[in-house]
């Protein structure tokens, strides 16, 4: 559910009109929902009731602050994969000790950073990183909890670039291995053996995928359970999300008619797939989701600058680009694209059109032939469902500013993030002396 819908023709957020917010803040800006960020959040929660759990929202989705206090403020732990964003964490008021610290490549300075704040767990990739931990926590006098991230391949039948939980991939380490890497951390001094984690992959469409990962590694888990009393084991993330037909719920047709099948990935199918097998584990259970609870509660808005015509071809250049939001360049994903007054555009001059943005690159699109009402200069479109991944993945290619961010609660709306200016952009570049 996400509360994104036409009221007398004009898309509202909740119970704002998206001109208004494009009127006051401009374009290109994200948008987010604060109501379909907690419904989902809560909905992931009641489904997970019988289950003694923790989410921890899996940060690097969508990093602001005001996004993170929310969340932490319904209770949220927090997945973080850096020392940035247990800083970011910190800095909107969640607590440390409902933190997970996962990533193939954490550094000195952020392991000593997340053991003075004393985090949950180290959620730990490689022997390599095991033997770092064990020496960081060991100067430091202190000793690092640590879960280890198992690798259950299995495919989740996702993009290539968002799937971690088969043997060919950099993540976590083998079934095979996991048994020998627990008993050498075992006998390291530094370290305690607090819990098991593991993640297959994003955007996963259904439920199996969760449970054949969850049935191979349960056996595990008793083990370490009975032998090293183990507290916790971390299913991860990458429930997926709605990205076509996102605004079904909508009052007109056009949008609808587009031939891509969507999916709902089911909070219930998933609870009843993963819930039975976990309970039996008598461990407490930890979701990482990032995507499901944030993605659709997210859109970017964008303005219409030119209309183009070569040859057969029609294009829309907005004013957003792929340094905005580069999902459909770097994964080929697919975003919904609606106008936001639908009195401005007419549903009988529907026509194919690329939709690209001013970045000097032929990957600058987020649509390529879209079925589309006839669009103007000036026209007002969102990007759907561009609440995850979209402005964390944001640049400053082709010197352009980093887009606004605004938070809409009911009929109000907030900026939690200025766009950038051209003097943000050469901050901290230096002349050299000579
Ligand atoms: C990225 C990531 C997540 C979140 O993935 P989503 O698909 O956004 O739910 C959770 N856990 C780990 C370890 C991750 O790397």
């Amino acid at each position: 559910m996400h509360s994104f819908r036409y009221r007398d023709g004009q898309l509202h957020c909740e119970d704002v009109d998206l001109a208004r917010v494009a009127e006051e803040l401009g374009t290109p800006t994200y948008v987010y929902s604060a109501g379909t960020i907690l419904d989902h959040y809560a909905r992931l929660d009641a489904a997970l009731a019988p289950l003694d759990h923790l989410i921890c929202y899996a940060v690097k989705a969508n990093s602001n602050r005001a996004i993170l206090k929310l969340l932490a403020n319904a209770g949220a732990g927090f997945d973080i994969v850096s020392g940035g964003e247990l800083y970011r964490v910190l800095a909107a008021g969640g607590d440390s000790a409902k933190c997970t610290f996962a990533g193939v490549g954490k550094s000195r300075e952020e392991i000593e950073y997340a053991l003075e704040q004393g985090v949950c767990s180290f959620n730990v990739e490689s022997e390599a990183e095991l033997d770092h931990i064990d020496r960081i926590a060991g100067a430091k006098k202190t000793r690092a909890p640590i879960a280890l991230r198992v690798n259950p391949d299995v495919d989740p039948h996702t993009h290539q670039y968002i799937s971690t939980g088969s043997h060919e991939n950099k993540f976590g380490i083998a079934l095979e291995r996991i048994g020998a890497v627990y008993e050498q951390a075992a006998k390291m001094r530094n370290v305690e053996i607090v819990g098991a984690q593991m993640h297959i992959g994003s955007q996963i469409a259904e439920a199996k995928p969760f449970a054949s990962a969850i049935g191979k590694v349960a056996p595990v888990v008793r083990e370490l359970k009975s032998k090293y009393g183990i507290k916790f084991l971390s299913v991860g993330g990458g429930m997926g999300i709605i990205y076509q037909r996102a605004l079904e719920s909508g009052s007109g047709k056009w949008w609808r008619e587009h031939g891509n099948e969507s999916f709902a990935f089911s909070v219930r199918d998933y609870a009843e797939a993963i819930v039975p097998p976990l309970r039996e584990l008598d461990v407490r259970i930890l979701v990482e989701p990032g995507r499901f609870l944030v993605g659709n509660g997210g859109v970017l808005l964008t303005r219409v600058r030119y209309i183009k015509k070569t040859g057969a071809k029609k294009f829309a250049i907005v004013d957003a680009g792929m340094n905005d939001l580069i999902r459909p360049a770097l994964y080929q994903s697919y975003h919904e694209i609606v106008p936001v007054c639908r009195a401005s555009v007419s549903d009988a001059g529907r026509e194919k059109i690329d939709i690209v943005g001013p970045v000097c690159e032929s990957g600058d699109f987020f649509a390529l032939d879209r079925e589309m009402p006839e669009l103007h200069e000036g026209d007002l479109l969102a990007i759907m469902s561009a609440g995850a991944y979209g402005f964390v993945m944001a640049s400053n290619y082709n010197s352009r500013p980093m887009p606004a961010e605004a938070l809409v609660r009911g009929d109000k709306f907030a900026l939690i993030r200025k766009r950038q200016t051209w003097e943000d952009l050469v901050r901290g570049e230096i002349n050299p002396e000579w």
